[in-house]
């Protein structure tokens, strides 16, 4: 088996698509030696070593070592230098490297072959005799942390130590001489730390560094990298060994790390940081301050690398021009300048924020390095998010009051506030408010509306504060426990620091951070980058995106981002108004129908007006009305004041309202009576519903001449008698409307699929339905007999012990739900071939959802306003 794979010099056996085998930057290494880059020769030992090692209780393959050795041999020829040799040394650097980088390896161990002789080798060779011990002493206090374990800080106290002594400050003000016995303090720690003295010799410090590197890949911190980011354990990491270039011989060199474009912004800039006469992760560690690359960066007082070495600097702008021509992306490369002369050491497609994703891909695309499909490919659809809201200014102070779950992003301040009803009355006269709750109910969906941003102490992702905030584009941090609310007091608390009602605080709805006090944000910039983009997504997909929306507010932001109609109206949400909410307690409350049909008469002007304003802003795009679906509890008058003033309009004893409303509470109210239930033993108000949708449909499509199609949509359905009978009444009140009105339009009437029942028995249910829209949110917990609203006490727990792989009301549960919708749209079109599927819920702006159904061939994804970019997106990468 061949386990060493040999790059540069002139010899290059692997390439960048062996990333499997040899590890990410052993393979780009190979790569960017192989298109004629200057990159130190060297060699990478497979992961399959590692496996291998693993396997046979830590021992290597029995022809490793003298592929090692030949391998070695090569790059000594190629340099001209022997490792070991006691005059002109060969040295290495031993780097780990896995298939995907991964913080907890082993740190790069440099300079290695260096000891009490070849160190005088180096000095006579390089005539720099402070260069040689310079070295030596990085090399000891790497080797010994890295390789030895013993703590870092030893060394660097006895450095610090040192530098008092000799009253320096800086690590370049330190000469040969005094390098020279810091080397003799530092053996002395390792023997003293380890009780083993520091190895002299080069084969055995070579075998300690890769035997250290493939130790490593079992430690604790790999491991729960690995578990947390779903990396198996058998991928393994390869090891590099790879000649040294030296960055610290002197002013006309360097290192540096740098991107190849902005990685914040995405602008077309070099962007990164170096430092003269200085090695490996200097730049990082913070001992110097780095300096920029380019002139056009930098300020008066700095050296930019344009400047102080323009050669080196020229040449690395070529090397960047072809990385990117060659990758095809931006890279994020590290680099050395020994004497004047470039060397690559690293490259890698760069990480980037949401903002620079999507320049980048853009003006790739532009400059006809990439094409639009990749454009398309490149631009991570969840991120979009980040760019349609504020977000706090990175530049500004910030004092950090408690963290929650990031459930709705944005960034928001205002001042606290503890109910729905001051929100408002603030929000009236113009206030910045954030509404703070243990928990939000739909009762407080105004004061959220009114609100800048809402907090809750109690609750997950998928609380009601997180979708119905989610839904509205408001800034929300939910279930930021380690808070205290109390009401009363209008306080709330975290340790010993107390804020009260009318203090202001600030969410950053993207981490999940509360701070105190007013952090200053900054507006989104939605440039034409992002139109471009989406007109590009929009002309790949066939996934149709409507939007999940009641007020006209809604309507009208998913319209601005691109909404194809709305795929979910609410009418529930509608009942909660201020000016509604008594007589939809008066309707559930009144026993005879007679009363009953005054409260419900009362609502229908009110219903007519919201469903006019809707189709009115979504001039013709389809409209999907669902009829009332709440269980009735959830409107029952809560406290004594309202169950009088309910008992007052209805003339009835506060006594016998009060034995109804017992009568009415449910032990299980997500099981129990609601939707088409509701619908069917209640008819009147399914009837109202109608009508209001039909006068309006009428009434819009004669003052905009639009052809507007109504889809009225029957929540809760299991059985398809249940849909018979909620569509023959519908039926009979729309014939109704349009005798009155001596006219008739098109309209549809579907139902919602969301029991497993009715995903069964789909065949049999199309017989009666228009259309399905798949209500996933209720199908999760009906398949999975899993509460929403309960589930985070322990859905979190299954999460991260690998119980399910994802939150299943975030992302669908592909085996159990997505087959049950999957075997709903085979069923239904079964019967109709033709039958419109669409799905609403959460998962409807989840790009993982709809890739799913994407490949099941719905007709239309459905979701909040904000999420409609994400799911056009998502739905065009899905086609791809
Ligand atoms: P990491 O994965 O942490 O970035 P690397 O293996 O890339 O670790 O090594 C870190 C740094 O060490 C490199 O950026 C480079 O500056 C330096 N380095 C590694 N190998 C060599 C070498 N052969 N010659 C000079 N410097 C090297
Ligand atoms: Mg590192
Ligand atoms: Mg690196």
């Amino acid at each position: 088996t061949k386990w060493v794979y040999s790059f540069g010099g002139g010899l290059n056996e692997g390439g960048a698509g062996m990333r499997n085998l040899l590890g990410g930057k052993g393979a780009n290494l190979a790569e960017m030696a192989s298109i004629g880059l200057p990159v130190p020769p060297g060699f990478t030992i497979t992961t399959e070593v590692c496996s291998a090692y693993y396997d046979n209780g830590n021992a290597y393959p029995t022809e490793l070592a003298e592929q090692v050795a030949s391998a070695l041999h090569r790059v000594e020829k190629s340099v001209g230098l022997v490792f070991g040799d006691a005059s002109a040394p060969l040295l290495v650097s031993v780097r780990s490297g896995a298939r995907v980088s991964m913080p907890g390896m082993m740190d790069t161990v440099l300079n290695l072959g260096l000891n009490d002789e070849t160190v005088e080798g180096l000095a006579a060779s390089s005539k720099d005799e402070r260069f040689a011990w310079d070295s030596y002493r990085r090399f000891i206090q790497m080797y010994g942390s890295v390789v030895m374990g013993v703590p870092h800080h030893r060394f660097e106290d006895l450095l610090e130590q040192a530098k008092h002594g000799l009253g320096v400050t800086d690590d370049t003000a330190i000469k040969a001489s005094d390098w020279r016995e810091i080397v003799k303090d530092y053996k002395d720690v390792v023997q003293k730390e380890t009780g083993k003295p520091f190895p002299n010799e080069p084969q055995e410090q070579l075998w300690g560094a890769i035997s250290a590197v493939f130790g490593s890949w079992m430690n604790p911190r790999a491991n729960t990298y690995r578990k947390l980011h779903d990396i198996p354990a058998n991928w393994g990491t390869a090891v590099n060994v790879q000649a040294m270039v030296f960055g610290n011989m002197g002013e006309d060199c360097a290192t540096g790390v740098c991107f190849t474009r902005d990685p914040s912004t995405g602008e077309n800039i070099f962007y990164g940081e170096y430092l003269v006469n200085a090695q490996g992760e200097d730049v990082v560690a913070g001992i110097r301050t780095p300096q920029p690359m380019s002139a056009g960066r930098a300020t008066s007082d700095q050296s930019p690398m344009e400047k102080v070495l323009p050669e080196a600097y020229k040449e690395l702008m070529r090397v960047r021009d072809i990385l990117e021509r060659h990758y095809r992306d931006m890279q994020d490369i590290e680099f050395t300048v020994q004497s004047n002369v470039l060397y690559m050491l690293q490259t890698r497609s760069g990480k980037r924020t949401a903002a620079a994703a999507l320049k980048i891909a853009i003006d790739m695309a532009q400059e006809g390095l990439i094409t639009q499909e990749e454009a398309i490919q490149r631009v991570p659809p969840g991120s979009l998010d980040q760019l349609l809201h504020p977000t706090l200014d990175p530049k500004a102070e910030r004092n950090l009051f408690s963290r929650g779950l990031p459930a709705s992003p944005g960034a928001a301040a205002g001042a606290i506030v503890f109910t729905a009803e001051e929100v408002e009355d603030r929000a009236a006269k113009g206030e910045d408010v954030i509404l703070v709750r243990i928990e939000t109910s739909p009762e407080d969906v105004h004061g959220m509306h009114a609100a800048r941003g809402v907090l809750t102490t109690r609750g997950g992702m998928t609380s009601h504060a997180a979708v119905v905030a989610r839904g509205m584009g408001r800034v929300c941090v939910a279930g930021a426990g380690g808070i205290t609310v109390d009401y009363k007091a209008q306080t709330m608390t975290v340790g010993n620091v107390t804020l009260k009602g009318g203090d202001w605080i600030t969410l950053d709805g993207g981490t999940g951070a509360v701070y105190v006090g007013k952090v200053a944000t900054i507006p989104p910039t939605l440039s034409g980058d992002f139109s471009t983009l989406m007109g590009w997504a929009d002309e790949v997909r066939r996934l149709r995106v409507r939007a999940n929306a009641e007020t006209p507010e809604d309507a009208e932001t998913a319209r601005r981002f691109g909404a194809e109609g709305i795929g979910l109206s609410r009418t529930e949400h509608m009942f909660f108004g201020p000016d509604r909410i008594g007589f939809v307690r008066q309707m559930i409350m009144s026993d005879d129908p007679a009363t009953r049909k005054k409260a419900i008469d009362a609502l229908l002007p009110f219903q007519r007006d919201d469903f006019s304003q809707i189709f009115r802003i979504m001039s013709g795009l389809p409209v999907t009305i669902r009829l009332l679906d709440p269980p009735l509890h959830e409107f029952l008058p809560h406290g004594e004041t309202e169950l009088e003033e309910v008992a007052t309009a209805l003339g009835q004893s506060v006594e016998s309202l009060r034995a109804r409303r017992s009568a009415l509470s449910e032990a299980n109210p997500m099981l129990g009576h609601r939707g088409c239930r509701l619908g069917i033993t209640y008819p009147e108000i399914y009837t109202m519903q109608v009508r209001a949708i039909i006068e309006a449909a009428i009434a819009v499509s004669k003052e905009t001449g639009h052809a507007i199609v109504p889809e009225i949509m029957i929540p809760l359905v299991g059985v398809k008698t249940e849909l018979e009978v909620t569509r023959k009444a519908a039926e009979a009140e729309v014939a109704a409307v349009f005798k009155e009105q001596g006219t008739t339009l098109e309209y549809l009437i579907g139902t919602m699929i969301e029991l497993p029942r009715a995903a069964i028995t789909a065949d049999q249910i199309a017989e009666v339905a228009d259309f399905f829209s798949f209500g996933t949110n209720d199908l999760t917990q009906t398949t999975l007999g899993l509460s929403r609203d309960d589930a985070g006490s322990f859905l979190p727990y299954y999460v991260d012990h690998g119980l399910l792989p994802k939150d299943p009301f975030v992302s669908i549960d592909r085996e159990g739900v997505g087959a049950l919708v999957r075997m709903g749209a085979e069923n239904g079109r079964k019967t109709k071939p033709a039958l419109k599927l669409g799905v609403c819920g959460e998962h409807g702006g989840d790009p993982d959802s709809i890739a799913f159904f994407e490949s099941v061939g719905l007709d239309y994804v459905s979701c909040s306003p904000f999420r409609v970019p994400v799911a056009r997106l998502a739905a065009a990468q899905a086609a791809l």
